[in-house]
């Protein structure tokens, strides 16, 4: 372990001594083990096997004999933990297996090179910081609201100092700022080719628990940690590029690529919702009056809309999916996300009229004049809605029925809480169940 202010200094750091191998299980937590680093090398060469039967949404023991092979490319060093780690993807009798969330965007963005396209994503991860003190009486550690910089937002320091960690690990932020509710934040980093920036939501989520841990907080992405405040959203600015340029720049705006692949994402958005809000709570935040989207529209500057088109011509030509919250799994989401947009590029889907009046405030005939559909209130029906759409579905690959599996189970072990404590099953409340299940996603 270095010191602390030794790796911000600059100053002579100890060289990793181990390396630390990470994939993902089906909710996105980092899984691994760690090698001395003289091992590295022949781990590069040969892979390392490892036992998967208990890692959660992989397989039963039957057949639990895997293999992790290092992506060397995302070797980087951990310096105040003394460690490098890698990403990899992982195999089975030598071929990928099957419910490898890495191997499944992987296999996705294959789908896309044939037809020429590489996908870039920007995300925008907003977290609470609470204060530690045993309980699920969650203390806001700042009285601080949206962009407040000076004395009402305590946690400025821990924000920049999770900035300064994730520049070791290869990330660049490039935007920090105090979100809406107390003690709620929000750390933009550099938008990268797909693969990478999933692999760097789960380093960034990694680092930010990190850096809290160390100052005596804790760091939660749940995406509705408490009921009346803002929820944590992760929208997505999304871009296809074709031999080199930003296939999503139209002579006034979005090309009619970029139009097909956002009706793509529209036509198939309900499905969607169970991989870019695949917990129980995420329904808790998608609900109106918090800008967390409730309805399948689009539009520019609307903020209530499911995907809006940032003001940005050029190389900046993207839409941004307001839907994602960061208890997905940035691997299977962006998987689906990207191929329902192909799906709508292939069959030349059209988006239908932008909206640019609050959505939430206008009266349900009127929704209903401009066709719009509302997204699955809970798990329950975007599992449904997955269950009936064959594109989103296939997107998943081997891993969809290991990913129903898991999730039908999460969604009853919920309804039974609620039974034995007489709750609603629509009720909106965050429930200590939720809080027990997903505090430390
Ligand atoms: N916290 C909001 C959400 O749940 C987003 C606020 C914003 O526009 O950045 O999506
Ligand atoms: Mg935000
Ligand atoms: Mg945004």
């Amino acid at each position: 372990m270095n010191d602390i202010s030794t790796v911000l200094a600059g100053g002579e750091i100890k060289k990793p001594g181990f390396v630390q191998l990470v994939f993902v299980d089906i909710n996105g937590v980092p899984k691994g083990m760690e090698i001395p680093i003289e091992r590295y090398d022949e781990a590069v060469e040969d892979g390392i096997s490892f036992d998967g039967s208990s890692i959660p949404g992989f397989q039963g023991i039957e057949d639990s004999d895997l293999m992790f092979k290092v992506d060397p490319e995302t070797y980087t060093e951990v310096p105040w933990e003394g460690i490098a780690r890698v990403y990899g993807h992982v195999y089975q009798n030598g071929k990928p297996y099957r419910a490898d969330p890495r191997g499944v965007l992987r296999d996705a963005l294959e789908e896309l090179e044939k037809e020429g396209f590489k996908a870039y994503i920007g995300p925008e991860p907003e977290f609470y910081l609470f204060k530690k003190n045993g309980t699920w009486e969650l203390q806001l550690p700042d009285g601080g609201g949206y962009f407040d910089l000076i004395t009402l937002d305590r946690a400025r320091e821990v924000r920049r100092e999770i900035a300064l960690y994730m520049q070791y690990l290869g990330l660049k932020p490039e935007v920090l700022h105090h979100e809406v509710g107390n003690a709620q934040h929000e750390i933009n980093f550099r938008y990268d080719e797909a693969l990478r920036t999933a692999d760097n939501i789960v380093s960034f989520k990694y680092t930010v628990k990190a850096v809290a841990e160390m100052r005596g907080l804790y760091a939660t992405f749940m995406p509705k940690p408490l009921y009346g405040f803002p929820g944590n959203g992760m929208h997505l600015h999304i871009s296809l590029w074709k031999d080199g340029k930003n296939a999503f720049i139209g002579e006034d705006g979005l090309s009619e690529t970029a139009l097909h692949f956002m009706a793509g994402i529209l036509k198939h958005a309900k499905a969607l919702t169970a991989l870019t809000n695949p917990t129980v709570n995420s329904y808790k935040r998608l609900v109106p009056g918090y800008e967390a989207p409730v309805y399948i529209s689009w539009g520019y500057r609307n903020r209530s809309s499911l995907i809006r088109v940032p003001a940005f011509r050029g190389n900046g030509a993207r839409i941004e999916y307001r839907c994602p919250d960061p208890g997905a799994n940035p691997y299977l989401a962006f998987a689906a996300v990207l191929l329902a947009g192909l799906d709508g590029i292939k069959r030349r889907l059209e988006p239908g009229d932008y909206v640019e009046t609050n959505v939430y405030e206008m009266k349900e005939e009127e929704r209903e004049r401009l066709g719009i559909d509302t997204l699955p209130g809970s798990l329950s029906e975007a599992l449904d809605a997955l269950r009936k759409d064959k594109v989103v579905r296939k997107s998943l690959g081997g891993a969809y029925g290991n990913f129903m599996k898991y999730k039908e189970a999460e969604w009853d072990a919920y309804t039974e809480y609620l039974e034995s404590k007489g709750l609603p099953e629509d009720t909106k409340k965050v429930t200590e169940w939720e809080l027990e299940r997903y505090f430390h996603l």
